[in-house]
């Protein structure tokens, strides 16, 4: 049987595994295995909600064991290390317990087909403090810790005897993208609700402040201009302090400092400026990448220098040749390609030609939590681009999270899971308060 290994069960990567499993798998024509570092998934998308406290984890998180079991895949726990292309083995690090004793040895898994999908982590560019004192929405342990701090914050606020310090309960948001600009706004009504179960002490409009400091000149700077006026709009009828044109150069335990010397105290620190792809992906067995550690792939999403090795998603950078440039890192993206391979490699194991990959851009949507959901819609739903604003942006917002369930659980199973909730009320979000 033809051996297909993916490593990467994230947005892309488990979708590709479900479906592949579920039709290849099922009929015993190649044998699917998923390699993750973790043992259960949740969609990125999904982590400034944790951070937040508006959304529950266990909620989401999907058990990659009973995942492989129901799908017809074979699930392998382990953090990949290292490639051998020659003996097409990949080679797995050794799985540690929470005291530092070992659970799996280190292990190789052979492949006919690789396919790469580990996606990325935030890039904090080296920068002086970043490391040490911000904290990255890179998977959800970071969000759990920036949550559980942000409690503490309040809860300390709230019992001390003196008044507040400089600083105290300012949370620093690093980076405009989409992912700084929705966990502004999701923790401006989060940290509101928290206190008003009986933290009578702090006032949320004198002493809570949010500020979001970006070096492009303006906020959502990979979005289209209209996106990103009506956004800005939006955050300072929220009071969210904005910063654009600033770089910061040092991250403290007591605050930001930028390059044009402008200095923002800060108790909580979130570094959301950039991604980079996993540092082991530079030099993989002499695997192009570019100067975020993405492998190069064609439109075939094939490795420029191996055709038995695929990579998609934020860990792949592909050609777009409509735009002259490059597929963005985004969750449609990993959905898209995820589909396109799930397509192809029927083809690859009949002996066909590979089709190239073509992106659809359907637009951007940026969720403000309760307050709004706006964006601009383009592609195929309408000609050219068209703002789009409140109920139905907020559907528009929901149905690519939709879509990753039904990739994974079938329409039957969302579908019935989604009324559930509604009739439960369980779609309501409410703040988690530990
Ligand atoms: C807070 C936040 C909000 C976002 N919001 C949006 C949004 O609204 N819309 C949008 O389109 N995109 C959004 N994104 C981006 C989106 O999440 C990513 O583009 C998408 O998840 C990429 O999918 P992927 O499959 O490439 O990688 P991921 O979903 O990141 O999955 C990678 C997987 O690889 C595993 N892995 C990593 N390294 C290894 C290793 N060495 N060995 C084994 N396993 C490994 C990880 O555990 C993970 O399961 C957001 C991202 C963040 C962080």
């Amino acid at each position: 049987m033809h051996n297909i290994v993916i490593v990467g069960g994230g947005a892309g990567g488990l979708e590709l595994a479900t479906r592949l499993g579920r039709t290849l798998g099922r009929r015993k024509r190649a044998l699917i295995t998923l390699v993750d570092r973790s043992r259960t998934h949740l969609w990125k998308p999904l982590l400034h909600q944790v951070a937040a406290g508006s959304m529950d984890l266990n909620d989401h998180e999907v058990d990659y064991l009973y995942q492989a079991r129901w799908h017809h895949f074979q699930f392998r726990l382990g953090r990949v290390d290292g490639l051998n292309r020659e003996k097409n083995q990949i080679h797995l690090a050794p799985t540690v317990d929470e005291d530092g004793r070992e659970v799996i040895p280190a292990s190789t898994i052979a492949y006919d087909t690789l396919v790469m999908a580990v996606g990325s982590t935030t890039n904090d560019f080296g920068t002086p403090g970043a490391r040490e004192h911000a904290i990255s929405l890179d998977n959800p342990q970071q969000a759990a810790l920036f949550h559980s701090r942000l409690l503490n914050a309040c809860l300390r606020a709230n019992a001390q005897p003196e008044p507040l310090q400089p600083g105290q309960l300012q949370i620093a948001i690093i980076g405009a993208g989409a992912t700084g600009v929705e966990l502004a706004a999701e923790l401006h009504n989060t940290i509101r609700e928290f206190v008003s179960f009986g933290l009578d002490r702090i006032d949320p409009e004198r002493d809570i402040k949010i500020c979001i400091i970006e070096a492009a000149p303006k906020i959502l700077p990979a979005l289209p201009e209209r996106l990103s006026v009506a956004v800005l709009g939006l955050l300072k009828k929220l009071k969210i302090e904005v910063a654009t044109g600033e770089k910061v150069t040092e991250v403290s335990a007591q605050g930001v400092r930028t390059a044009t010397g402008r200095y923002l105290p800060a108790e909580l620190v979130v570094w959301a400026a950039g991604i980079k792809a996993p540092d082991f992906l530079d030099n993989l067995d002499g695997l192009e990448t570019n100067r975020i550690n993405q492998l190069i792939v064609t439109q075939l999403l094939q490795t420029t220098r191996d055709p038995n090795v695929f990579a998609f998603g934020d860990c792949a950078s592909c050609p777009w040749p409509e735009k002259d440039g490059r597929i963005p890192p985004r969750a449609q993206s990993a959905h898209q390609q995820a589909a396109h391979l799930f397509k192809m490699f029927p083809r690859r194991l009949r002996g066909e030609a590979l089709r190239p990959f073509v992106y659809r851009d359907f637009g951007s949507l940026v969720s403000l939590g309760k307050f709004s959901t706006v964006g601009s819609l383009m592609g195929a739903i309408t000609r050219g681009s068209v703002m789009v604003e409140g109920y139905f942006a907020k559907i528009m917002y929901l149905s690519l999270y939709k879509m990753h369930e039904m990739a994974l659980h079938g329409f039957t199973k969302v579908f019935l899971d989604t009324l559930a909730r509604i009739i439960t009320r369980r779609t309501e979000p409410h703040i988690k308060l530990h």
